[in-house]
């Protein structure tokens, strides 16, 4: 046994990371963003909402709860903060606690996903952005108030979207936007980054649509196939690549789009992109510190190549590892993998994706193989925009 997967080394994980800089290692760093889930609490009705059935059965969370896990996070050293739900804006203690994050905790930037319904108020927006909000994220799935409406299932919906944007730049915040790729939306994706473009947006991600939680079931009705999507996907990288500083593509495999593999950040690509959550203490925080540190255990040993663990330190490891056992239990490939170059950066495509539309579409991509998960995020987070992780 390795000294990297000896059975002591994860019980030591949280406090030899405190405090320590990750060991050097030429690739991106790992992400050091992370969510505080605020609740489920919710007035849109999006159709393919992973917390549906959950949102509005359970009450926020308490403030000095939220107060406890804002610490908790803090702790773990995460400098970025993203504030998220549900729709978190409706917490009527929001304001206190982005003054606390800011003021008390001292994180570097806060960000916020919403739905713009509270941003459209240019006052609420002003506020939030004067207490400490850096960055707000609006997720913004059509082009048009019929198609977003109609996937938000609540008319006045995208008018709102398009306010609350305007209002953030106004107020001097950072904004991207989130879209999901879906059934109903996945034609008109160059039609959703024209207007994006022309509301200002600069940053933009395309995540597709992933049956998990609440929406596990909804794969048949709600999501797309891959193959479906990705030549509308390829149309809008190619038309619109110049206009954006980032456009990432999220929770597709590389093969359904090769030759565009830098716009894609998947499962274990979200390591180590600046704009995603640090998955390693998202477990800490979301589940417990035993679990993590037994998927660690268990990564490690059963998931990781020894000379990779090598090369890129401990920490990076533990990370990687997580994420590898992760997918083991929820992603599936094709006999087709072994051969494909992105096999060794890949983990798949979901379970319940496969059990919907099987894995016949799955092509392998000739070529050397791709040892470095980071590769596709590395070209596209250049200096600039790892000002994100300080700015
Ligand atoms: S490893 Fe498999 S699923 Fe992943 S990109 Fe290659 S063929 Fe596609």
């Amino acid at each position: 046994m390795n000294k990297l997967s000896s059975p002591s080394t994860p019980m030591l994980i949280e406090r030899k990371s405190l405090g320590t800089k990750p060991k050097a290692h030429s690739g991106m760093p790992l992400t050091t963003r992370l969510d505080a889930h605020l609740g489920y609490q919710c007035n849109n009705n999006c159709l393919f909402c992973y917390f549906r059935e959950r949102k509005n059965q359970r009450s926020p969370l308490p403030t000095e709860k939220a107060k406890r896990l804002l610490r908790l996070i803090k702790k773990l050293g995460i400098e970025t903060l993203e504030l998220t739900g549900g729709e978190v804006t409706l917490r009527s203690d929001i304001m206190e606690l982005i003054s606390f994050a800011k003021d008390d905790l001292g994180f570097k930037n806060i960000s916020i996903i919403t739905n713009g319904s509270r941003f459209c108020d240019d006052a609420f927006a002003a506020e939030a952005i004067r207490r400490g909000v850096d960055d707000v994220l609006i997720s913004v799935h059509g082009h048009s108030a019929e198609l977003h409406d109609r996937l938000t299932d609540r008319k006045g919906s995208f008018d709102e979207v398009s306010r609350a944007i305007t209002n953030v730049f106004n107020a001097g915040a950072s904004c991207r936007t989130n879209t999901v790729v879906n059934k109903l939306n996945h034609r008109y994706v160059s039609d959703i980054a024209q207007t994006l473009h022309h509301l200002g947006l600069r940053k933009i991600n395309f995540i597709f649509f992933s049956p998990l939680d609440d929406a596990a079931h909804l794969q048949e009705e709600i999501g797309v196939r891959y193959s479906d999507a990705a030549p509308h996907l390829e149309r809008m990288i190619d038309r619109f690549r110049d206009k954006f500083e980032t456009m990432s593509v999220k929770a597709v495999p590389f093969c359904f789009l090769d030759g565009y593999e830098h716009h894609i950040t998947n499962f274990w690509q979200n390591l180590y992109d600046p704009c995603e959550w640090d998955f390693f203490n998202r477990v800490r925080v979301r589940r417990s510190r035993l679990i993590r540190d037994v998927s660690v255990f268990t990564g490690l040993l059963f998931f990781m190549d020894i000379r990779r663990m090598l090369r890129i330190g401990r920490r990076k490891s533990y990370a990687e590892a997580i994420a590898r056992f992760q997918s083991f239990r929820e992603c599936r490939k094709s006999s087709a993998c072994r051969l494909c170059k992105y096999d060794k950066v890949c983990p798949g495509v979901w379970k319940a994706y496969a059990r919907c539309f099987g894995l016949e579409e799955i092509r392998a991509v000739p070529g050397i193989k791709i040892e470095e998960i980071d590769f596709s995020v590395k070209d596209r987070f250049d200096k600039k925009l790892l000002s994100l992780r300080t700015e």
